[in-house]
């Protein structure tokens, strides 16, 4: 690897600025893949009947460039003629401005055409020579995700630079005949073309193979982890009782669903059997996963052995760790429970650290500090970890490490297919929890835009007079010139000035401290605050059933898959609960892309609709469902060549290799390997 500041007119500040996009390194360039295409188009006459259009002219340029300073404008205008017809360009306060035209030349106009008092001109177009335009004319122009003060070219020239200087070529490591036989092109042109392909066709087989190799190596790895696990005896003798259904169900302050019965009835049955479990709870938001994965630590505990549950944000470990407190309160031999998370002190740690391996502690639930080194356990028979798209599917098996092969269950809200799901969890059994709890009512969604803001800050209103709480979603932290998003900070200052003293506004995001972040989370939980004006940082898992209102600014920004977690905070509870995305977008597909989740509170479905609705620019992981996150592939959409992937993966060891394709295959299966240890330990 080879950092990005060596690379020719990259400084300390331009390569800060690429931290903001993930990039450190030279070879990180490579996988800020497009985010789609447009096409440089064909060249065409001056037609004034193209307004509000973005236009493509062929012409010359008469006079020069002029340009007045107008109060804070510096505009700049030039005369374009295609030899019938005059139009004008003009650039406002543009750092871009053509220079050295010549006369004599042809060139291509592309910018927007506008007609303002009668004027028809263009906006700030970008000016080609005509005799460079014609060797890109039709071909693609790839668009990257930016970012302050990065352009847009810097991305399209540096990267050309890289292949050109710095990337060689290395060797493929997919065998010859897996690639015949699914249609996939070499490694080292997909990698390039992936950028700098001149047709759709050749982006999309780029496209194609890149995806296959991310699949195709995650699923590797997930057979390679199942065969270390299955049919592995386990060392903890669990006397499983009948009694426990009733016991733990007594224990419980509502009457469980068939579902979550059936699913626990699963649990008994593999923790009782000699194997060890490696199972997977997938269940909508909301599903009541939570009281299903707390049984089987329940179980585990009444056999005399210890449990520990791991939660991707240090919130989540604490709501999780008083739930389970509260619920054994009630029980005869009260289990100890202990939390341990990140941000603790070194001597707090180091207590429970020796209270965990003496066995003092039976149950431990935390963050991923639980997978530190030092923590070791004396009977770890159950580990738990919730929201796992959260983790890498290697981080599971750190924590499966700490015990002498554990038993392993996960919880996961991703709405994917069973067909899918089998083959992204390859190394799971799957339970699904596929109905809610009885006593909930639907959700009740409306779609507003700026103006009915009012209408929603009454009805927010009325919610907290009843006691209940709301939740606004913001997509920024603090305000930032580039943007007119929502943010955080100024907005619930706003609102602190709209509802007044009586009502108590309070705010969270990712930035803030973690203690800080609990202490808001606390008092929200103890209802000392009505109204959590908040950043995604609510998206996952967090449970406070008396919040009934979510409302969500700048709606249309968000994923699909992201607002339905997000609309996955209210709705916990006996009470009607209300989700109001707000949506800031007058395009039509913003407004059917909310409709979708306006008019449907069914994960599946919507997983599924978005899929439909995204068009041939949009393939591209603009849409990712944020879960389960790959860097190109999408789960949705690529589908089928997931499909391939697992399908390559069932015969690559079948197949007659050379020793070199043998070693070439082996020596990336555990670079991928390293590489998902490595990021993990970051
Ligand atoms: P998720 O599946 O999203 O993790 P949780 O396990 O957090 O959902 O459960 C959501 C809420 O529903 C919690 O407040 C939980 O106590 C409650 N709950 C779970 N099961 C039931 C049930 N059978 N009846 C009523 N409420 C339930
Ligand atoms: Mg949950």
């Amino acid at each position: 690897m080879k950092d990005i500041k060596t690379l020719k007119g990259i400084g300390e500040k331009t390569a800060k600025r690429l931290q903001k996009l993930g990039i450190f390194y030279a070879e990180d360039l490579l996988k800020h893949y497009p985010i789609r295409y447009s096409q440089y188009p064909k060249v065409g006459e001056i037609d004034f009947d193209k307004n509000e259009q973005k236009v493509c002219i062929l012409g010359r340029i008469q006079g020069r460039v002029n340009t007045v300073n107008a109060g804070k404008y510096r505009i700049s205008s030039l005369t374009i003629t295609d030899n019938k017809n005059i139009i004008m360009a003009k650039w406002y306060n543009s750092p871009y401005i053509p220079s050295g035209l010549n006369p004599y030349e042809k060139y291509v106009f592309i910018g927007t055409q506008t007609k303002k008092k009668n004027i028809t001109y263009l906006e700030h177009p970008l000016v080609y020579n005509y005799t460079e335009y014609k060797n890109i004319m039709d071909t693609l122009k790839p668009i990257y995700s930016l970012t302050e003060g990065i352009s847009n070219s810097f991305f399209e020239k540096n990267i050309k630079l890289l292949f050109d200087s710095y990337i060689q070529d290395e060797e493929d490591f997919l065998p010859e005949e897996i690639k015949r036989k699914f249609e996939l092109i070499d490694i080292n042109k997909a990698k390039k073309d992936i950028h700098t392909a001149r047709t759709m066709e050749e982006v999309l087989a780029a496209r194609k193979r890149l995806v296959f190799d991310e699949f195709f190596l995650f699923i590797y790895n997930t057979r390679l982890i199942k065969k270390e696990r299955s049919g592995v005896k386990s060392d903890y003798i669990i006397d499983f009782r009948k009694e426990y259904f009733k016991e733990y169900s007594e224990l419980l302050p509502f009457e469980l669903t068939a579902s979550q019965k059936q699913v626990m009835a699963e649990l008994a049955q593999d923790l009782s059997n000699n194997f060890i479990m490696n199972r997977l709870i997938q269940g909508d938001v909301g599903s009541g996963k939570t009281v299903i994965a707390v049984f089987a630590l329940f179980i585990v505990v009444r056999s005399g052995y210890q449990g520990a549950m791991m939660a991707p944000t240090e919130v989540l470990a604490r709501q999780h760790y008083n739930t389970v407190l509260k619920l054994f309160d009630g029980m005869d031999n009260k289990p100890e429970i202990a939390l341990l998370t990140g941000s603790m002190t070194a001597k707090e740690h180091r207590r429970i650290y020796e209270r965990i391996l003496r066995h003092e502690v039976d149950i431990v639930i935390g963050t991923h500090a639980i997978i530190q080194e030092k923590v070791e356990f004396k009977k770890l028979a159950l580990v738990i970890t919730d929201e796992q798209h959260r983790f890498g599917v290697r981080q599971r098996q750190l924590l499966a490490g700490k015990g002498n092969s554990p038993h392993i269950l996960v919880m996961s809200a991703t709405p994917i297919p069973r067909t899918l799901a089998v083959i992204l969890y390859g190394e799971l059994d799957i339970s699904i929890v596929n109905t809610k709890p009885a006593n909930r009512l639907a959700i009740k969604n409306c779609v507003i835009t700026k103006t009915d803001r009012n209408k929603a800050y009454a009805h927010i209103k009325k919610e907290i007079e009843k006691g209940h709480q709301a939740y606004i979603i913001c997509a920024m932290v603090e305000s930032n010139e580039n943007t007119d998003l929502e943010n955080v900070i100024d907005y619930s200052e706003k609102i602190k000035e709209y509802f007044g003293c009586e009502i108590s506004v309070d705010f969270l995001h990712g930035k803030m401290q973690q203690s800080k972040k609990d202490d808001i989370m606390t008092r929200f939980i103890e209802k000392k605050i009505d109204i959590l004006v908040s950043t995604t940082v609510i998206e996952v898992g967090i449970d406070v059933p008396n919040a009934t209102v979510i409302m969500i600014e700048d709606a249309q920004r968000f994923g699909l898959a992201s607002l339905h977690q997000l609309r996955g905070r209210v709705g916990r509870g006996a009470e009607q609960s209300y989700c109001i995305f707000v949506s800031t977008s007058t395009s039509k597909d913003a407004k059917k892309r909310l409709d979708i989740v306006g008019n449907s509170n069914d994960g599946f479905f919507i997983a599924s609709e978005d899929l439909k609705l995204r068009g041939p620019g949009e393939i591209f992981g603009m849409a990712q469902s944020g879960e389960l996150a790959f860097e190109l592939a999408d789960i949705y959409s690529d589908s089928s060549v997931m499909s391939m992937a697992a399908n390559a993966v069932d015969i690559v060891d079948g197949i007659n290799l050379s020793k070199k394709e043998r070693a070439l295959l082996e020596e990336k299966l555990s670079s991928y390997i390293r590489y998902n240890y490595d990021k993990m330990s970051l």
